[in-house]
């Protein structure tokens, strides 16, 4: 039976700093979103570069945060990929710490508490503000280097296959707070093209976090930058018959989303960047009357206020 509702479209940017590319490659992906109405997320790492962005940031990093001040206006989100996107960071002496735990990990540690995390995160979410930066949700930032690879596989001995429950109830106090922009979190951490959903982690009346799970991998340059990660097909053929997108659609699943990382897809020097304009494209072609482009916090919004996937059936 083909399908009667809408399929949802969204799509993720990690690893995004204005040390990559520069802030003008943001401001060209920020008008392309625009211009095509797209929607997705765009993670900040305000202490990408060892001190903090939003404290006497040089001309490169204030035109970068002057741009991720307007994301929200070009339809994306901005997610926390925590402070560091490696070591935990000291706010005080505005510094990554030596020799400290890698953020990502530290999530899954399980002797970290509500508090701990609670108060990790304000601080974040301070210097964001600071920039004028609304946060929206939190991006797991993954590592795999020796010492977080040693420890991710004794947790896992240990039963330890998932974040610490105390690090979902600090996102959702901070939440009923008023803290993000939305009352509902998306988060990224799990993803699989079979297995995926939205799972809600906490919640108390309108306020809730989910993980919500991306059902599409990177191909367009990845984190290497390199072409064997590139591939448009991967998404949409140019027929609009095969690829993720088109299976997702055939299989009625209520959302497409993929992952992406701003190394390969960065309109200045990601190799990644041609190969996502064309899938743009190729969408427009193809399914524009079948999908509906939104931002992660609005597909949280929805679901949560619905209770379920139920408001898809009304936007016919
Ligand atoms: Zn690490």
């Amino acid at each position: 039976m083909p399908r009667t509702r809408k399929m949802i479209l969204s799509f993720y940017c990690d690893d995004t700093s204005p040390y990559t590319a520069g802030a003008k490659a943001f401001q060209a992906f920020l008008d392309f979103c625009a211009e095509h109405r797209i929607t997705g997320e765009s993670s900040v790492i305000l202490g990408a570069g060892s001190h903090s962005m939003s404290r006497s940031p040089n001309k490169e990093e204030q035109a970068f945060l002057q741009q991720v001040k307007r994301a929200w206006d070009c339809g994306i989100d901005s997610h926390m990929e925590l402070m560091t996107h490696r070591g935990l960071f000291d706010f005080d002496a505005n510094r990554e710490t030596k020799d400290a735990v890698h953020e990502g990990l530290w999530l899954h540690e399980p002797n970290a508490t509500v508090e701990q995390y609670e108060r990790y995160f304000l601080k974040i979410i301070t210097e964001a503000n600071r920039a004028g930066i609304r946060l929206t949700g939190l991006t797991w930032p993954g590592c795999g280097c020796e010492t977080c690879k040693k420890r991710y596989a004794a947790l896992r001995a240990d039963g330890h296959t998932e974040p610490n429950p105390a690090f979902w109830k600090a996102l959702l106090s901070l939440a009923k707070q008023g803290k993000f922009r939305s009352r509902t979190l998306p988060c990224f951490f799990g993803a699989s093209e079979t297995k995926f959903g939205i799972h809600q982690k906490a919640a108390d009346g309108p306020c809730a976090v989910f993980d919500l799970m991306p059902n599409a991998k990177d191909h367009f340059g990845s984190y290497t930058n390199k072409t064997d990660r590139v591939n448009a097909d991967y998404y949409l053929s140019a027929d609009g018959k095969s690829g993720v997108i088109a299976r997702h659609f055939a299989a009625d699943a209520p959302y497409c989303i993929w992952y992406s990382h701003w190394q390969g897809l960065n309109p200045a020097k990601g190799i990644g960047w041609r190969a996502f304009t064309t899938v743009i494209e190729r969408i427009q072609q193809h399914l524009r009357d079948h999908v509906v482009w939104m931002r992660p916090s609005d597909i949280t919004n929805r679901y949560h206020a619905g209770g379920g996937w139920s408001f898809l059936d009304a936007m016919g």
